[in-house]
């Protein structure tokens, strides 16, 4: 078997790195990649002289696959968990603490959230009122909840760590894709604080706070530079670079055709494994699987920007300023430009370790739907980070001594209502194609442990498909 993987992301490098591992007898694989580094979303760059992430930089722990992933690659001495957890959230003009025990932002007691919430909205929330007719499919999971406990809920809590994993706008995302707890409560027709309350004590006693999440020492940046390394080392051939234009059926398998129009390249393999965004697997996907492409290309994709902000910790010091916790998220529903930030030198040791001198964080900017905000220069997004921060934390962020901006066109995929069953039948009309798997963010999660696991399973078919032939040769 011959395979090639399109699209050097965390999802096609794991694919690879399973396929590798699970391959008997070995695979020849090749990672083709547009871009001229490997990683996609998992980035470094070097800000005031040291790299740092400028993408992802946090990993759910309390599923297994990205501290296996770590371990597997030989990273498992680097893996790391965030010295705080403590965050905020910057609503009406102060900081409020970001009241722990909410299930995505429905608090297990309406209590916890007093303060945030005034009086009337808490009593609200208490106030829970049924959904006006039976749910029997996805829903907005915004919508849903402002149905039944009232809108500021939504739009000072549920949103604002909703709009933190998927840059979306809850009023629009799907229940069942984004919180499948809330759904299964919601179309048991369930009290969703009763929801809240049960998801708490199922956590009770497993790891919480920090445990629940986990990072590398240097930035999981290495992690696709490490994938990289063992890859290559093992004989795959990863090429960046290389755009792949075109997917074709031949008889012994596939015809990918990249590069330049007037120039192009042909790669051929028996196998392809897709682990790109939505719009270039719906382009792929166009002359192979028409339905399903049409799907793909309908997703829409959310852009943001990482503003990474390097300020003079002499200065904060000699002024008694210190950066509380590990961070804070802005609700949409206050007009700021930045959504959230994360003060990486606090929540992170080894970037607090880095410089004596230098206190790093950084902000985001960007949500589903709103492109007018990243519209402006580095400089600007530089000065709005600078400014609201500093509104924020109540001192001026100076001075800045390095600052980096990080664009990231169509981050992330947004999963709008009925996204789980649209994936189903993409998946089913893949099923129908030999020698073809689809995996990465686009599909049933954006998070990295869930890309992994999507990752895994395409590798895992593909091998499973593989031995299904070979068993039914005479
Ligand atoms: C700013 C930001 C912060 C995030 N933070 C976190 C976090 O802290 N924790 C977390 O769990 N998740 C986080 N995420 C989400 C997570 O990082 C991503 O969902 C995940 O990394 C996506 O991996 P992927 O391989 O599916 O896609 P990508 O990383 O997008 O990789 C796809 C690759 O395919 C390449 N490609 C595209 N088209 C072609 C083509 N035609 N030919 C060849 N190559 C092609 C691209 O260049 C890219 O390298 C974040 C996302 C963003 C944008």
């Amino acid at each position: 078997m011959t395979v090639i993987v399109v699209g050097a992301g965390i999802a096609g490098l794991t694919a690879a790195w399973h396929l590798l591992a699970s391959g008997t007898p070995p695979t020849d694989i090749t990672v083709l990649e547009s871009s001229n580094r490997v990683g996609g979303k998992l980035a470094l760059a070097e800000v005031a002289g040291s790299r740092l992430d400028v993408g992802a930089e946090s990993m759910l722990a309390v599923r297994p696959e990205a501290p296996e992933l770590v371990r597997e690659v030989g990273l498992g001495d680097a893996l790391t968990t965030p010295a705080t957890t403590s965050a905020s959230v910057w609503s009406r003009d102060r900081l409020w603490p970001l009241p722990t025990g909410t299930l995505m932002g429905v608090p297990a007691d309406p209590e916890a959230v007093r303060g945030l919430l005034t009086d009337e909205e808490v009593d609200r929330l208490r106030d829970e009122r049924p959904w006006p007719v039976e749910l029997s499919g996805d829903v907005a999971v915004g919508e849903y909840l402002a149905a039944r406990l009232g809108d500021a809920v939504v739009d000072r809590l549920v949103e604002p760590l909703l709009g933190g994993v998927y840059a979306a706008q809850a009023r629009q995302l799907s229940m069942a894709a984004s919180v499948p707890a809330l759904h299964t409560a919601a179309l048991r027709g369930e009290s969703m604080l009763g929801a809240a309350q049960a998801a708490a004590a199922a956590r009770a006693g497993t790891r919480a706070g920090a445990g629940a999440f986990c990072g590398i020492v240097g930035g999981l940046g290495r992690l696709p530079e490490q994938l990289q390394d063992s890859l290559r080392a093992a004989g795959v051939r990863i090429e960046t670079g290389v755009t792949v234009r075109e997917l074709a059926r031949t008889q012994a398998g596939w015809r990918l055709t990249c590069g330049p129009v007037p120039s192009p390249s042909v790669h051929e393999a028996t196998s392809v494994i897709l682990a790109v965004p939505p719009p270039s697997a719906g382009r792929l996907l166009a002359g192979v699987a028409p339905a399903a492409a049409a799907t793909m290309a309908g997703i829409e994709v959310a852009s943001m920007a990482v503003i990474t902000l390097a300020v003079d910790r002499r200065a904060l010091d000699a002024a008694g300023h210190v950066l509380p916790g590990s961070g804070f998220l802005v609700p949409a529903t206050d007009a700021r430009t930045i959504k959230a930030s994360t003060f990486s030198s606090n929540k992170w040791s080894w970037v607090g370790d880095l410089r004596d001198d230098v206190v790093f964080l950084r902000a985001s900017v960007g949500r589903a739907g709103e492109v007018a905000p990243l519209q402006v220069s580095d400089e600007e997004l530089v000065d709005v980070a600078v400014r609201e921060v500093g509104q924020a934390v109540g001192f001026p962020l100076a001075p800045v001594v390095d600052s980096h901006v990080q664009r990231w066109g169509g981050g992330l995929p947004q999963y709008a209502v009925g996204h789980l069953e649209r994936i189903a039948a993409v998946e089913a009309a893949i099923e129908g194609v030999p020698g073809l798997e689809v995996c990465g963010a686009a599909y049933r999660g954006v998070g990295i442990p869930a890309v992994i696991a999507s990752a895994r399973a395409a590798a895992d078919r593909l091998q499973a498909s593989r031995s299904s032939e070979e068993r039914s040769v005479p």
